[in-house]
């Protein structure tokens, strides 16, 4: 078991106190039996097949409470494959956790349900591809919409407050009216319509899931008649895409400063997509302790605070505002992860996102370029090649 004492020097960083983690994001497995081509996990995940045991997991659990994290996702992969999801909620519940489970809902029957409720689960997350069944099952390359409507049925009949979840881009933004309709027919509280950030599967498929700037006008057009008709009967969140921005999104909000992640294997993350990231181990909760990991190691004070700046970042008057944006987006841009996120108007790299914007609204269909499903031959083969850059993580 891991040494719990409470140190008596207060953790600091460049002369600042270290806020504790409020949201723990435990990724229980990478297995996943859907293959969507934006996947959030590793491009080459297939390299990280090792899983933490339950023992492992409570132990972490413990552990982030100790330090203060009060929210806690479940997430994956497929948090559902895990046949010890219950008893890790149940866990998370006695220590005081708010308890949210992301899931494709493949796997979620009504036994689970009823188990997962009696185990204290407080929300589920659940994501769909599009409200048309055809590329719902095209996206994720299995045959599952009309599994996913029975499972948003068997959430409200157990009476669990339910997110929808859609990731928005160029295929699916045409049908936003009918994505709306659908989360309301559902009894969703929330729609979380979530335009792609372009990080491992999505940056690989970034030419043909780039939307349009029309696409994306005529969005949010939809989305704001919605929000004035329906008012409070579902908060619909809409998130535009950083690439149609002039300054980056304050990323994690902030490295270090809120979320801690555990991958699969144990591995601790500052944000989900750090993995990609070249120059930095990630310690490991098998080896090291979570208040260790958090306060102390190189990988989550790299890039807290200033000091790690370059210019532009380093004397503009409005870095406490975004924090130079994301380091994961510098990096696949740039090549160097220290870089203002080229996002950023004011950084000399920002031609490479107009680039990519100005390529969707020309672009001819249909593209050369096949599409990448996320699967595990095509993460082995991501995996045996060099570590991702721009141009470089297009087909495996
Ligand atoms: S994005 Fe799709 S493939 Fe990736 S973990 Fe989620 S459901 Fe599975
Ligand atoms: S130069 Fe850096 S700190 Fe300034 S606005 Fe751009 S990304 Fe933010």
């Amino acid at each position: 078991m891991t040494d719990l004492s409470v140190p008596t020097a207060k953790p600091e960083h460049e002369g600042v106190a270290i806020p504790p983690p409020l949201w723990l994001l435990a990724e229980l497995t990478y297995r996943c039996p859907l293959h969507c081509v934006f996947c959030y996990n590793p491009t080459n995940y297939a390299e990280h097949n090792r899983e933490l045991d339950t023992a492992q997991w409570i132990d972490v659990l413990r552990q982030a409470r100790e330090l203060g994290a009060a929210q806690l996702g479940f997430s994956g992969g497929e948090p559902l494959l895990r046949d010890d999801l219950e008893t890790l909620v149940a866990e998370a519940r006695k220590l005081g956790f708010y308890t949210n489970l992301i899931t494709s809902g493949i796997g979620l029957t009504d036994k689970r349900l009823g188990a997962l409720k009696e185990a204290g689960l407080d929300h589920i997350q659940l994501s769909f591809q599009d409200s048309t069944q055809e590329l719902n099952d095209f996206l994720s390359h299995t045959k599952t919409f009309d599994l996913k409507n029975r499972v948003a049925k068997l959430i409200k009949a157990h009476d669990f407050p339910m997110v929808l979840n859609c990731v928005l881009h160029r295929y699916n933004l045409p049908h936003i009216g009918r994505i709306i309709d659908m989360a309301l027919e559902m009894g969703a509280e929330y729609l979380e319509l979530a335009n792609t950030q372009y990080y491992g599967w999505a940056h690989a498929n970034r030419a043909q899931l780039m939307p349009t700037g029309d696409q994306l006008k005529e969005a949010e057009a939809i989305v704001e008649r919605y929000r004035k008709e329906i008012g409070d009967k579902c908060k619909i969140f809409f998130v535009v895409p950083d690439y149609y921005e002039t300054r980056p999104k304050r990323c994690m909000n902030g490295w270090g400063q809120v979320f801690l992640g555990i991958a699969p294997d144990g591995a601790a993350l500052p944000c989900h997509t750090a993995r990609a990231l070249p120059g930095l181990t990630f310690p490991n909760v098998t080896e090291t302790s979570v208040r260790e990991i958090w306060y102390e190691s190189d990988a989550f004070n790299r890039f807290r605070g200033f000091g790690w700046m370059k210019e532009p970042c380093r004397s503009c008057d409005e870095k406490t505002i975004d924090l130079g944006g994301c380091r994961c987006q510098a990096y696949l841009l740039t090549q160097d992860p220290a870089n203002a996120d080229p996002v950023c108007d004011k950084s000399p790299h920002h031609e490479r996102v107009i680039e990519v914007v100005r390529a969707a609204s020309t672009r001819q269909e249909p593209q050369e370029q096949p599409i990448v499903f996320r699967n595990d031959a095509n993460s082995r083969r991501f995996a045996e090649r060099a570590s991702p850059q721009e141009g470089g993580e297009k087909t495996p």
